[in-house]
């Protein structure tokens, strides 16, 4: 099963979410494994503390150009849907940053003059907690502009044996939707603020996009309206469920700043993740624990 935990803006508590959620259903001996695809700022290992045991960098095959071959014809650039090449009257230029490594201009270049070489991108490491759970993440180059690729191959780790959790980044460009895409219930992490529950729209829309089923849990909630009641009704009216509410606390609060986990300090939210997981199985369709 895989549950992919998302927000539409940062500093949600998708992270929070996603490491208890892992936690909880570790301990009850359901096999999870976290998989932390936040690339630009993976930020889970601050909480679950793996020793990385293993580092597979991400490679991206980009273009070069034999200048023996080349008769500056500019096939290739014609070829290239990305701007990756430009052709000056001396010789071609790749701008390896906007290759996509589609091999089109290799394709279409009739004298043969494109090679090809690996770039690295990004690396992907994986790791045991003390306590045994499997942690891996995708690790984007500073400066790289697609994460894509790298959160592709961390997928590849999903485990078909295990509870898969994705911790995605914020919003909902493509890096979040290639993380969701594929996912059996997407966790949608929001806050009952104005900023929240349109992020939460959004959020909603690309799920729709991918058919992937939500499932809302509400972060810094608060009992009293008028904070959570907006958001509330908005979920009532969209028939969605709120499947946790993670109260406005500033001992929780104090505890994720200093890298605590949830089930660690208060012993019914182990119970009440595990509930949490009961009801994204039920929402994918899958077997409750
Ligand atoms: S298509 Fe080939 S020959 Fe033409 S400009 Fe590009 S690399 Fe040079
Ligand atoms: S591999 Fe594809 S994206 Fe990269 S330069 Fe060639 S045509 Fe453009």
């Amino acid at each position: 099963m895989v549950i992919a935990v998302a927000a539409g803006k940062g500093g949600t508590g998708k992270t929070m979410v996603a490491v208890n959620l892992a936690l909880a259903l570790h301990r009850r001996g359901l096999g999870a494994q976290l998989l932390d695809a936040d690339v630009e700022e993976p930020n889970a290992h601050l909480f679950l503390k793996p020793a990385w045991e293993e580092r597979e960098e991400v490679l991206l095959p980009v273009p070069t150009i034999d200048p023996e071959l080349c008769d500056l014809c500019g096939e290739c650039a014609r070829a290239c849907l990305y701007a990756a090449l430009a052709v000056t009257p001396q010789r071609v230029l790749v701008f390896e940053e906007l290759c996509h490594g589609c091999g089109g201009c290799s394709l279409s270049c009739p004298a043969g003059a494109v090679g090809e070489k690996a770039r690295s991108i990004g690396s992907i490491e994986s790791g045991l907690t003390a306590e045994s759970l499997r942690v891996a993440r995708g690790v984007l180059e500073i400066g790289e502009p697609k994460a894509s690729p790298v959160i592709s191959r961390l997928k590849r780790r999903l485990d078909p044996a295990s509870v898969n959790m994705i911790d995605c980044g914020p919003g909902t460009g493509c890096a979040v939707m290639t993380a969701v895409r594929g996912a059996d219930v997407c966790l949608m992490v929001t806050e009952p603020t104005p900023f929240g529950l349109h992020d939460l729209e959004m959020a909603l829309d690309m799920a729709a996009e991918l058919g992937v089923p939500p499932l809302v849990v509400i972060n810094k909630d608060r009992a009293e309206p008028p904070e959570g009641e907006p958001l509330r009704d908005f979920c009532r009216r969209r028939g969605l469920e709120v499947a946790l509410s993670i109260p406005f606390d500033p001992e929780i609060a104090r505890l994720c700043s200093r890298g605590s986990n949830l089930v660690d300090a208060f012993p019914e939210w182990q119970k009440r993740f595990v509930g949490l997981y009961r009801r994204a199985a039920l929402i994918a369709g899958g077997e409750a624990a």
